[in-house]
């Protein structure tokens, strides 16, 4: 039998785990064996602590992970941050193939004046906030006026619209951070405005996450009848199946009677964010309104058209997309944020990689749901497959030490699969006497004292 392929997987998120449950089955006669390292003492990535805590069916997807973590030849190691505690070099010399499935960690920035005022936030940190992720755990957001503004057109912007508006009987019933669930409780928002730049049939929502606003408890969903049809009195014929249902869903809450709810979420289009206005704080954002052009690729852009309003608000969030952070010493495409890569194969100065690849939104930037990562690992493992059979792979220097025994070596709390078990089960148990998923914990030392089984 043929030596076994060691492979080390940097990220445990969506694609990460894709990729590792794909390879599993083998290359050829060669059996694989995966580690897995992250940053977080917990994996799933996203899967936790992006997706809304009120879509707990998106986080079922963690099962597929978990029959891939119990594999015999899989071995997990969290708490351990590439670049810092483990350096390219090292994984190089240890393994047959190296896969980066880091994400887009980053925020985009709007790139207009005011943005670093109090109260003007990347909705990255209310979703990190929200679920309990470590890092965002100590953000505190005023939520002490009655508008918030989200800017942009996605799924994102949805997410946080909602969240923003939920009702707090809802709100009890997930695994939403416990101290968001507090704030939100004494939250004096009752009005959030979503702005996206270009028309109703160029947005990125997806239809059930569109559709699922109407269904909200206690929230009115406004659209401006005459507004709508104005912004689409341009055609546009890149409109997909999806934006033209869009469509229909945003004609019908133009055309729905207000039901009188204590909260309502706007949707405004053709608005462009241009000036946060206030001395230390957000008090208002100035939007200039525009009106669809053809652009050079033949899709619309939105240019302003001169008039202007503002928006009185304390709190805007920008949901603009995500952007990829670059990892020590892996070439990097700064253009898309993306690891330099064709078909998931890392590309040098001096061509591809060898026995380097990337997969999922480090590898295509932050596009899709979760389930594309799929898709694109399959990409990535089919190009491992095809170089690991024409012998185009790493060489592991077998004289040094196992990643087991280094991490042991240099670092205090490397959380194993099962110390991630351990803290699972303790949320759980946490969640179990109010009937909610889990109860999550927020702290890092919290998370290590669990899963050590203290
Ligand atoms: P996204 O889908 O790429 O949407 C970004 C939005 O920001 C677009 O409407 C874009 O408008 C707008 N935008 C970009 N730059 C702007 C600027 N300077 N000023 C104003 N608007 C600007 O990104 P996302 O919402 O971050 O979502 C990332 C991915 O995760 C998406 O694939 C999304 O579907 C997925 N996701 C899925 C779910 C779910 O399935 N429930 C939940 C959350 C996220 P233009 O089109 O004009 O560029």
């Amino acid at each position: 039998m043929a030596e076994s392929l060691r492979i080390v997987v940097v990220g445990s998120g969506p694609a990460g785990f894709y990729a590792a449950g794909h390879l599993l089955t083998g290359v050829g006669d060669r059996e694989v064996m995966i580690d897995m390292v992250d940053r977080l003492p917990t994996p799933f990535g996203l899967v936790r602590s992006g997706v809304a805590p009120d879509h707990p069916k998106i986080k079922s997807v963690t099962r597929v992970f978990e029959k891939t973590a119990a594999h015999a030849r899989f071995r997990f190691f969290g708490g351990v941050e590439f670049g810092r505690d483990v350096m390219r070099e090292e994984l190089r010399s240890r393994y047959h193939v190296i896969v980066y499935a880091t994400g887009s960690s980053a925020d985009r920035p709007m790139g207009i004046p005011g943005e670093g005022l109090a109260g003007s936030w990347a909705a990255t940190d209310l979703v990190g906030w929200y679920n309990a992720h470590p890092d965002y755990a100590d953000l505190e957001f005023d939520l002490s006026g009655e508008r918030a503004v989200v800017v942009g057109n996605g799924n994102v912007a949805l997410d946080v619209a909602r969240m923003l508006v939920l009702a707090p009987a809802e709100l009890a019933l997930t695994d939403t951070a416990d101290h968001a669930i507090d704030a939100l409780a004494g939250s004096a928002i009752r009005e959030v405005v979503v702005l996206g730049r270009r028309g109703p049939g160029q947005a990125a929502f997806t239809n059930p996450e569109l559709r699922e606003l109407g269904e909200l408890e206690d929230v009115d969903v406004v659209v401006d009848a005459e507004q709508l049809e104005a912004a689409l009195a341009v055609s546009d014929p890149d409109m997909n199946a999806t934006a033209k249902r869009n469509v229909e869903i945003l004609r019908g809450y133009a055309q729905r009677p207000s039901r009188g709810a204590s909260r309502r979420i706007e949707l405004r289009f053709l608005r462009s964010p241009l000036e946060l206005i206030g001395e230390r704080r957000v008090q208002a954002l100035l939007v200039a309104r525009n009106q669809l052009v053809e652009g050079d690729a033949g899709s619309l852009k939105a240019v302003a058209t001169g008039h202007r309003e503002t928006i009185e608000t304390g709190l805007v969030l920008r949901a603009i997309g995500y952007r990829g952070l670059p990892l020590a010493g892996v070439p990097f495409d700064g253009r898309r944020g993306t690891i330099a890569n064709e078909h998931g194969r890392v590309i040098g100065d001096d061509g591809p990689a060898v026995g380097e690849y990337a997969v999922g939104w480090i590898k295509r930037g932050p596009s899709g749901v979760i389930g594309t990562n799929k898709k694109d690992a399959q990409e990535t493992v089919d190009v491992i497959l095809a170089d690991a059979e024409a012998g185009r792979v790493l060489t592991p220097d077998l004289a040094v030490s196992d990643l087991q025994d280094l991490l042991t070596a240099r670092k205090n709390g490397v959380v194993g699969y099962d110390g991630w078990e351990r803290i699972d089960r303790h949320e759980r148990a946490r969640g179990e006497p109010t009937g909610r998923p889990r109860v999550k914990l927020t702290g890092l030392g919290e998370m290590l004292r669990i899963a050590a089984g203290e």
